[in-house]
């Protein structure tokens, strides 16, 4: 079974939560467990409140695009924005790094953790890309399918 999606919304944060829903009801199509859709959610929220927040820095008016790609052995997903871009993504991913002192600078440090893979793509002034990919695992251990 394979099954693809694309979702685009505007950069408003009342959006963080269609996303969250429409992730999730993808990736109850597959063997995830509960714990894993939740942490999916989590993923998912993380990287679109980033592009919402830092890409648009708030303007309400920026497209963000997610995609799914689901089979019997797990869900890529991609979020990506046309905002201001990440100069250096190796100190962005840094842990407690962040532009805003105000913030904690975890969100790339909550989708490595959730996610089997995390890539992220950016040009300053373009925008950013962020691919993340969660298999299905049976206790922790990764299926046979996925192997
Ligand atoms: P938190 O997620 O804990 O609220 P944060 O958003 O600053 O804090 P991360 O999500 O880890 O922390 O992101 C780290 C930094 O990477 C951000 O402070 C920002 O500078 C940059 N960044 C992340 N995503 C984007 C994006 N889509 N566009 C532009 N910059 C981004
Ligand atoms: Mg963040």
């Amino acid at each position: 079974m394979t099954n693809r999606m694309t979702l685009r919304f505007v950069s408003l944060a009342e959006n963080v939560g269609l996303a969250r829903v429409a992730v999730a009801a993808v990736a109850s199509q597959i063997a995830f467990s509960l714990q894993d859709i939740d942490e999916i959610k989590v993923a998912v929220s993380e990287a679109v409140s980033n592009a919402i927040i830092h890409g648009y820095q708030g303007r309400p008016d920026g497209w963000v695009e997610i995609q799914c790609d689901l089979d019997r052995t797990g869900l890529t997903i991609s979020i990506e924005d046309w905002g201001v871009g990440i100069r250096d993504i190796e100190l962005a991913r840094q842990p407690a790094y962040s532009e805003d002192p105000e913030r904690m600078g975890l969100g790339f440090v909550f989708m490595e953790s959730f996610m089997h893979g995390l890539s992220v793509e950016s040009t300053p002034g373009q925008g950013t890309r962020v691919e993340m990919r969660r298999l299905v695992t049976v206790s922790g251990e990764l299926s046979r399918d996925a192997q």
